[in-house]
């Protein structure tokens, strides 16, 4: 651990709400605004270090430093650039560790809903190539889940991020594309490695941060479980404003098969992962995605196709399923579909009336993709 000037223990802001940073300000001996000031700082402006805070007096960003106070975040130690135009990066944690968190401009096809290509640049984006973007999130380091077809699962649990973590990953690339939110349109995913609803707390406390402090809509963003019902039962009762948009990994067209590549199936099978599911009172117009992942010779034969149909007609959710081809992996033992059967397991979803998205591999050169997140450092 470091030890700062005066040999106190640092004492990390970044990742404190509103209450935690008016505690600090008030045990400082400060009025509240100064707590305001100081959330605007990290979680606007962006800023790591108090000296920078040009709001504060000087002489209470050093009485703050000199108690060993604060405002770094993670920062973002190494980037692996896709022929695409993805980035994924290696960030780096107070403690020295890194998770994964990865940049696509144009978005991925899959979160928006659109099935959309990407397309030409804005009118007013003469300086960059992009003018939308999604921002994939980590909530663990590893995951414990143990889907059989996913790289990050190797890695096992190592442990759960913080909150300050989380959001971390998130103003660190905002950063680095100088982001300006009031103008581009950014979408969040949590993700990236780690099941964020093993990580309850520390997930929800990010997007509260992310919501309140920095200013980006909880409908712009969509977290990803692979149906962990008490987690989602709790999402349920979290309030619109702070509550993404809900995708479930369902990947498999029946119990077997998903017991088969999920483990956790045994514990909350479909039929229960759907009543926790009917649970969220979605907004007007929202639905819940239903990811797909299609393994070779597994998954991604006619005949599941027309199973996930009956399925998800039966859930009568308000619901679209997105369809994302496998991503190989070393030491990952299925196989990539065959040429054009994501397109046909789309038409036949169709046919039988379930709307559905292919999601673009996207940055697979740098192991940037869906699964493919295991700290990779080749690049
Ligand atoms: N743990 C959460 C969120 C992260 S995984 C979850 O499982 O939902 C995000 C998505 O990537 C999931 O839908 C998962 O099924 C999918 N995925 C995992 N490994 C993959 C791979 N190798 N290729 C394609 N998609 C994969
Ligand atoms: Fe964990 Fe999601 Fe990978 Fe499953 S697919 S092991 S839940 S990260």
């Amino acid at each position: 651990m470091q030890i700062s000037r005066e040999g106190t223990a640092p004492k990390p802001l970044f990742g404190l709400d509103a209450a935690g940073l008016a505690e600090v300000m008030a045990t400082a001996g400060e009025p509240a605004w100064r707590s305001r000031q100081l959330a605007e700082a990290m979680y606007r402006q962006r800023l790591t270090e108090l000296d920078a805070i040009t709001t504060f007096p000087k002489a209470l960003r050093d009485k703050l430093s000199g108690e060993g106070f604060s405002i770094a975040r993670p920062r973002i130690a190494q980037v692996f650039k896709s022929v695409d135009g993805t980035e994924r990066y290696l960030v780096e944690t107070s403690r020295g560790d890194t998770v994964e968190t990865v940049w696509m401009p144009e978005g991925d096809g899959g979160e928006a809903g659109d099935g959309s290509e990407a397309g030409e640049a804005g009118p007013d984006s003469k300086s960059r190539s992009w003018d939308r973007a999604t921002i994939c999130v980590s909530s663990q380091v590893g995951c414990a889940v143990n889907c059989q077809f996913c790289l990050t699962a190797k890695l096992g649990l190592q442990r759960n991020l913080t909150a300050g973590e989380i959001a971390g990953q998130v103003i660190s690339v905002l950063d680095r594309h100088t982001v300006e939110l009031g103008r581009d349109r950014i979408n969040l995913v949590f993700m990236g490695m780690g099941e964020p609803f093993l990580n309850y707390e520390s997930f929800m406390g990010a997007v509260k941060l992310l919501v309140e402090e920095t200013g980006l809509s909880s409908q712009r963003m969509t977290v990803s479980t692979s149906g962990i019902v008490p987690g989602i039962e709790r999402f349920a009762q979290e309030p619109d404003a702070v509550r993404p948009k809900l995708a479930i990994s369902l990947n498999a067209p029946n119990d077997e098969v998903r017991s088969e590549i999920m483990p956790v199936n045994r514990k909350w099978p479909i039929e229960a992962v759907v009543d926790a599911v009917r649970q969220v009172r979605l907004r007007p117009r929202e639905r819940v995605t239903f990811e797909y992942v299609l393994l070779g010779g597994v998954t991604d034969r006619p005949q599941d196709a027309r199973e996930v149909a009956r399925l998800v007609r039966r859930t009568g959710l308000a619901a679209k399923v997105n369809l994302i081809a496998w991503n190989p992996g070393p030491g990952i033992p299925y196989q990539m579909p065959r040429e054009g059967a994501v397109e046909s397991f789309k038409n036949a979803l169709a046919a039988e009336g379930i709307t559905a998205y292919l999601r673009r591999p996207r940055g697979r050169d740098i192991y940037a993709a869906c699964g493919q997140l295991k700290r990779t450092v080749e690049g």
